[in-house]
């Protein structure tokens, strides 16, 4: 059956590239994970939720009066988020000629603001309680939607052979980006699509399958890094277009796409910086802003979760139930709070404003890093009530082989895809194949901490309805 489900998976391309010249098959499960279909359904109905709730802080108003406020102080304590926050200041106040604080009823701009694609990925973790509960969510850089789409359907194709009554969840990411990256081209005036990439990047096969489908529905992707960008972008002002050269030929930039820009490595100069602020100035579609990046901070999901939060930002009910317990940390009588998870450290994780998975702290670390900081340094992390799922047998293979032959735990994140222009409609709206469900399903060994295919800790899967 392995040899069987390992050439599927080669002949479906679900590979990575651990040099430039050699290709592996990605970490992968040889059979699906079992998820609930009540809580599964539940999480697709919250797809629309989550789009919305993002572009409602993310939108001048929101930023000015919720966003920047939650963050200010996490950002004073983590130099990266200060950096971003304070790009998101500068292309705010050239963008509406006044500050975003103290925060106004409207803003007027300049000219008009560019479209945003949201490609959203929410994270989520049965619970033992039998709830679903969110681990975070991602607004910058989603990645693995593309071999997710194929792994569930090697896994369909083989539960079709060995047992028909198997239901995988059907998985429409491929899809759902690619549309939403050709349509953000097309509604910021055409042009291509700069796809902002990490050198020596492992996940290129991901990527390529949207650059081929993409292709298909004539629009061009080309895979940069910030670095060449920044050599060929030029002095860009608010609202004007960025332009790069391609074959020899100056293209204008519909899109930036960033599967890069959400780590500090990923700023290796101070040029990169300014590249950074350039594409946000450009008249080019961004997937994402700086704002709707920064909506997707750690520190923001604590601000959100508490009940009615959401709904008193954006009137969506039922939203909360899907939180877990969050903490904020560095405020004045944060002592309760460090206190409880000293008491109960194997019920806590300490996170840090960090994307790409490897930065939380857990058990004894968690528990020294919150006796040694300083209460300015807390307020740069959150406390986060810790999930545990339920666990279920699985084999997990890595480099061909099964590496672990026993109790697995998951993890699912749904993609939700959004194009709000700048009146904030949502150009997808009611687009084919939109409102499916769309996922990647990561399945990791009984005990693993962290998360990420590729920081190494989990392997990618599909969901089986149950
Ligand atoms: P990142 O942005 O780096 O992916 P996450 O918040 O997703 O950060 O944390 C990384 C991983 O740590 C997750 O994929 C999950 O495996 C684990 N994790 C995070 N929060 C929790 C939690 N509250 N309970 C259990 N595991 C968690
Ligand atoms: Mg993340
Ligand atoms: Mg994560």
């Amino acid at each position: 059956m392995l040899d069987n489900f390992l050439s599927l998976c080669a002949s479906s391309s679900i590979l990575v590239t651990p040099t430039p010249t050699t290709f592996q098959i990605a970490p992968v499960s040889l059979h699906p994970c079992p998820f609930p279909s009540s809580a599964w359904s539940n999480l697709m109905t919250h797809k629309k939720s989550f789009n919305l709730l993002t572009q409602s802080i993310s939108s001048p108003v929101g930023y000015a009066g919720f966003l920047r406020p939650a963050i200010v102080e996490a950002a004073q304590a983590d130099p990266f988020t200060g950096r971003l926050l304070r790009i998101a200041d500068d292309v705010f106040q050239e963008r509406y000629s006044a500050p975003p604080y103290p925060p106004l009823p409207t803003y007027t701009p300049t000219t008009p603001p560019p479209p945003v694609l949201g490609i959203l990925r929410h994270d989520y973790m049965l619970h033992t309680s039998g709830t679903c509960k969110q681990v975070e969510v991602n607004t910058i850089a989603s990645s693995f939607g593309c071999l997710s789409t194929s792994v569930t359907a090697v896994h369909h194709s083989e539960s079709l052979l060995s047992d028909p009554k198997v239901k995988v969840a059907p998985n429409k990411a491929l899809h759902q980006v690619s549309t939403g990256i050709c349509s953000a081209v097309a509604s910021s005036g055409g042009g291509v699509c700069v796809m902002v990439v990490q050198e020596g990047e492992k996940n290129s096969i991901d990527q390529n399958m949207l650059i081929v489908e993409c292709a298909k529905r004539g629009v061009k992707v080309v895979r940069m890094s910030m670095d060449v960008i920044g050599s060929q972008i030029g002095d860009v002002k608010m609202g004007e277009d960025a332009q790069v050269e391609i074959e020899g030929k100056k293209e204008r930039v519909g899109l930036f796409y960033f599967r890069a820009g959400y780590q500090p490595q990923d700023y290796k100069t101070e040029g990169d910086w300014n590249t950074r602020l350039l594409m946000e100035r450009s008249s080019a579609s961004k997937c994402p802003d700086v704002f709707y990046h920064l909506a997707g901070a750690k520190k923001v999901q604590q601000v959100l979760a508490p009940n009615g939060v959401v709904e008193g930002l954006c009137g969506l009910k039922g939203v909360d139930e899907l939180f877990a317990g969050l903490y904020g940390l560095g405020h004045e009588g944060d002592a309760d709070v460090i206190q409880m998870a000293l008491d109960n450290p194997l019920d806590y994780v300490l996170k840090p404003q960090r994307e790409g998975g490897g930065n939380n702290l857990y058990k004894d670390r968690m528990v020294a890093k919150l006796k040694e900081m300083t209460r300015e340094e807390r307020k740069g992390y959150i406390l986060m009530e810790l999930i545990k799922p339920p666990q279920f047998q699985n084999q997990l293979i890595r480099n061909g082989e099964i590496v672990h032959d026993g109790t697995c735990t998951l993890e699912v994140g749904v993609f939700g895809v959004s194009l709000y222009n700048a009146d904030g409609v949502d150009e997808m709206e009611g687009v084919e194949g939109m409102g499916e469900d769309a996922y990647i399903c990561r399945a990791k060994a009984e005990g693993v901490e962290e998360g990420g295919v590729a920081a190494g800790f989990a392997f990618l899967s599909s969901v089986q309805l149950v």
